[in-house]
């Protein structure tokens, strides 16, 4: 699957909000969006409302851009979600949650989840002990994903869980560290999952209008 390879601080800018996209630096003061909080380009600085229509789009497109995907693979969740029962909004950001790539990085083993993402594509993760080399692959409660033996020396690997120790981790994953090891132990509450806030709700009426 493709994945956006532009700079990723206008995307902040653009949303107007942090959505942590390169580690260290976001908790930095260099973070574009403190340095310079308003969208990028030429007319950044101009004022201009958001319609009805600009709003939902805007929601959708955080979103997508906090999960590092492309419109076609993102809107493919919103089918899904659509389609089984429940709140669509919400089985959608389940489904997002579940991703291998957003696993791991969750778990603290990569800084971001491009990092997360780069990691599962070079094989360095296995999952119930087997090689799963799919960033999109669904993880169920359960699951353990662990950092391969050979691939646990990576000096990232080593700074992110350090730098992990620092923050909280989730309440649905429990990370053995020693062991570079995660256990997926439930689905994630919704109201945990509101850093950056995510409406899914505009998300649903973008696609649904
Ligand atoms: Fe850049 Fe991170 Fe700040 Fe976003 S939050 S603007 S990715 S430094």
């Amino acid at each position: 699957m493709a994945r956006y390879l532009g700079p990723v601080c206008r995307l902040c800018r653009r949303e107007g909000t942090k959505l942590y996209l390169k580690g260290g630096r976001c908790f930095s003061e260099k973070c574009a969006v403190t340095r310079r909080p308003y969208p990028p380009g030429q007319h950044g600085q101009g004022r201009y409302k958001l319609s009805e229509y600009g709003l939902r789009l805007r929601e959708k497109q955080k979103t997508r851009r906090i999960y590092g995907l492309l419109e076609k693979q993102f809107r493919s969740y919103y089918t899904q979600a659509s389609s089984v029962k429940g709140r669509t909004g919400e089985e959608m950001i389940n489904m997002l949650e579940r991703r291998l790539d957003n696993v791991v990085h969750r778990s603290g083993f990569a800084v971001t989840r491009a990092q997360a993402r780069q990691l599962v594509r070079h094989n360095h993760i296995h999952v119930n002990g087997k090689r799963v080399n799919i960033p999109s692959y669904r993880v169920s409660p359960g699951d353990k994903i662990e950092v391969r033996e050979k691939s646990q020396k990576i000096a990232y690997v080593k700074a992110a869980l350090d730098s992990a120790q620092t923050r909280q981790v989730p309440s649905w994953v429990e990370v053995d560290q020693e062991k570079f090891m995660a256990t997926f132990t439930s689905i994630p509450p919704r109201e945990e999952l509101n850093e950056p806030m995510i409406r899914e709700q505009y998300v649903v009426e973008y696609y649904s209008r």
